[in-house]
């Protein structure tokens, strides 16, 4: 049976501020940050506001001169992956609004705005960082990939098909599927192209990319935290949609979805890249998985894999630990050298 689920009325005068529940509840859509239903938005508010940049802070002239040295398998896979995110994050800052319809407490409507605020951004470093490497010709192309590219159709409709059913029949049911694909496209379809962006900035090159790509990793983060808390306070007031076959569809979505970014790990790195090896971004993205899995509150689809295979990434990924010093020291000898423009004038 589907469990209807209502939108957030715009007011409710007879409603207290703080709301009643997560989803289907009450709330007089005021927004107090000092009263707030959940304990955790207010630490969460904090925390995003503190990840605030904007590409402009970065300098891309160093990366200008280096794009033409890289190998054209290289320029090739850089630019495939800009197309990808590009579509993920649209997609994304659409998706973000649209459930924020659907939650009670006006606090979590205000956390998936700045959500949705940063997938802005993320979008508008991607048209940054092509305008200053390649023809505005090129940057067009680049955004048409996720409908001329075969690998990356299959893998978009994937997503796209499982955003549509909430967005088409919104229900308790079809809402709490889509988190489940938006935890992979958060934190599972990135993250081939976050490799590949770590390993040429452990190589000294394009370092100002990847710096953004680091920023992106870094608020991606605290995306999936955030809808993994959401998805848990409806799964716990709503406990009859935890079903077998529900369990049963967490698990066989993130097979499907690991097994979708293992075909477009070996399009675009394969054995082509040096530095990453096929077996170990295989091993890596089935890491991933089990441990998206684990965050949402179900099984391991993947048996093993329990370590990340690619330690090296660590240093990069896990800015939130203060462990990403490589990029912050990079910044901050980019950042306001120029924050006006790309560093054209340097050409
Ligand atoms: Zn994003
Ligand atoms: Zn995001």
């Amino acid at each position: 049976m589907k469990i209807k689920v209502n939108k957030r009325a715009l007011m409710d005068d007879g409603a207290p501020n703080k709301s009643t529940s997560i989803i289907n509840g009450r709330s007089s859509n005021i927004l107090n940050w000092d009263d707030t239903a959940f304990n955790w938005a207010y630490p969460k508010y904090k925390r995003m506001l503190g990840n605030f940049w904007t590409p402009f802070e970065i300098n891309m002239s160093q990366d200008i001169k280096q794009f033409s040295q890289l190998t054209e398998i290289e320029q090739e896979a850089f630019l495939k992956i800009i197309g990808l995110l590009a579509l993920l994050d649209s997609i994304q800052t659409d998706y973000a609004g649209r459930v924020a319809d659907y939650l009670t407490d006006s606090s979590l409507n205000a956390l998936m705005i700045i959500l949705a605020q940063q997938e802005v951004i993320h979008n508008h470093s991607y048209s940054y960082v092509l305008s200053s490497l390649v023809t505005a010709k090129k940057q067009e192309e680049v955004f048409e990939f996720w409908r001329s590219e075969p690998v990356l159709v299959s893998r978009n409709e994937f997503v796209m098909n499982g955003y549509k059913d909430f967005a088409e029949q919104p229900s308790v049911e079809s809402l709490l599927k889509s988190i489940v694909f938006d935890v992979i496209l958060e934190g599972l379809f990135f993250y081939s192209g976050f490799a590949f962006f770590y390993n040429l900035a452990r190589n000294q090159k394009m370092v100002a990319t990847s710096t953004m790509i680091n920023y992106i990793n870094r608020d991606e983060q605290l995306h999936v935290d955030l809808f993994v808390k959401i998805f848990q306070e409806i799964l716990r007031e709503f406990p009859e949609c935890r079903t077998a076959e529900f369990e049963q569809f967490v698990s066989s979505t993130f097979i499907k979805a690991a097994s979708l970014e293992i075909e477009w790990g070996k399009h675009i790195i394969g054995d082509k890249i040096d530095g990453i090896s096929m077996k170990d971004l295989e091993a890596y993205i089935k890491f991933y998985a089990n441990v998206r899995c684990s965050q949402l509150g179900f099984g391991k689809p993947f048996e093993g894999y329990r370590q990340n295979p690619m330690k090296w990434i660590a240093a990069y990924e896990d800015a939130d630990k203060g462990r990403s010093d490589f990029f912050e020291q990079k910044s901050r000898q980019y950042t306001k050298i120029n924050s006006v423009d790309n560093g054209f004038d340097e050409l």
